[in-house]
């Protein structure tokens, strides 16, 4: 048989961890990874964090997992907490991104239904989105690569120029529903959006009575020194799909919702069989106890700041490689000149992790907790591993 038992869906690399500590992986054979990858942008406490691991020891010791058809005062503890923290009236627990941005969808369609305007069903999406692998969310976006070979895919989805408030304008019809957008885009590069931009779409959501959707689930949760993105933005969305960091490494995610947003979503229209499950609820806490504060927020704000700088002053020695940095707080994207998949492939040989992105874009994605000492370690294997790298013919 020449299938792999692992369904071979990725292009594996021969780094293959067995154990965490802190900001480090650990090989098999005992290599060590200095991990500014974070498991692309969820261990935003590290690996082995005394708290987070207490939490799930105890929560898994007392109750694991009960159905959804009972009372959950765990779930309504987290979602509270949640609820306090943010916009939000009101929330759905998930396994995974790509499930908060379906519950996303969902509850921006059935806000128009419940009003009598189940016409209004389009979601206006942005290219080089990334939304997760479901049939919804590959809908969603214009990459090819996401959607060669599935389709026919869902209608209701419109994909214009991201950061273009015309294109947005111009899209908007009788069938529009909202707007669905990363404000800082991941996958396709650590693409922050304008201000402008975003402003822009909230308004139009405000004047033509339709749903601003933010996909946080790669920008949310402390990552960019906020507790969600769109805060620096000065804006609110109806909607909101959270994952990765929001259990700092144990599946969770969340669809946010204001009451008006979420009018549709009455008994039986939604569910999940896992979505709330007292182990996740002890994770998400865990993860709150620590970010959700003044004081972690601007630590990563600072931090990212000394990260950025670091790189903005390595890259002058490297400029065959590197053109410049983009992102904010610890969410940053190094564009490069040549392939950064083939380089980020180098750094893992060199024991450094790092993430390739769209737009020929490294992401450096560390953990929100590092220290100095992490930034010099992680700017010394770069500099030195850009000054040995040779460009494969192909890639330059
Ligand atoms: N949305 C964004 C912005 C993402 O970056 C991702 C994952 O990378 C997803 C959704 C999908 O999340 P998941 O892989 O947990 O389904």
């Amino acid at each position: 048989m020449a299938i792999t038992p692992l369904m071979p869906v990725y292009p594996r690399s021969p780094v293959r961890p067995v154990r965490g500590e802190g900001a480090y992986l650990f090989g098999e054979s005992g290599e060590k990874y200095l991990d500014f990858a974070s498991g692309i942008a969820v261990n935003l406490l590290g690996h082995g964090h005394p708290h987070l691991t207490k939490a799930i020891q105890d929560q898994a010791a007392t109750l694991i997992h009960v159905s959804n058809l009972y009372g959950s005062p765990q779930g309504e503890a987290l979602a509270q907490r949640l609820v306090d923290l943010t916009f939000a009236d009101t929330v759905f627990f998930t396994n995974s991104g790509a499930e908060a941005v379906e519950c996303a969808i969902k509850t921006a369609r059935r806000y128009h239904h419940a009003k009598g305007n189940a016409h209004k069903h389009e979601l206006i999406t942005f290219t080089n989105a990334f939304h997760g692998r479901t049939m919804a969310t590959i809908s969603a976006t214009n990459q090819e690569k996401l959607r060669d070979g599935f389709a026919p895919l869902l209608p209701g989805f419109a994909v214009v120029e991201f950061d273009n408030l015309d294109a947005a304008k111009a899209a908007m019809n009788e069938h529009t529903a909202g707007f669905l957008v990363e404000p800082v885009q991941g996958e396709g590069g650590i693409r922050p959006a304008s201000p402008e931009f975003m402003r822009g779409l909230r308004q139009l959501c405000d004047d033509n009575d339709l749903m601003l959707v933010l996909d946080e689930v790669q920008c949310g949760m402390a990552r960019t020194g906020t507790l969600f993105a769109h805060e620096q933005y000065g804006i609110v969305p109806d909607i909101l799909a959270s994952a990765k960091g929001i259990g700092g490494g144990f599946p969770l995610g969340a669809c946010l919702a204001t009451e008006k947003a979420a009018s549709g979503m009455v008994v039986g229209t939604h569910g999940s069989t896992y979505g709330g499950n007292p182990l996740a609820m002890a994770a998400g806490q865990a993860v709150l106890d620590v970010v959700a504060n003044d004081e972690f927020l601007a630590q990563v704000r600072t931090t990212g700041e000394r990260l950025r700088s670091a790189l903005e002053q390595m890259i002058p020695n490297h400029d065959h490689l590197f053109e410049g940095v983009r992102g904010m707080g610890l969410m940053l994207g190094v564009k490069m000149k040549s392939d950064s998949r083939a380089f980020v492939n180098y750094l893992r040989t060199r024991g450094l992790l790092a993430v390739a992105a769209g737009d020929n874009v490294m992401r450096v994605l560390p953990p929100l907790n590092i220290e100095e000492a992490h930034i010099r370690e992680f700017i010394e294997l770069l500099s030195a591993a850009a000054a040995e790298y040779e460009v494969p013919a192909a890639a330059a």
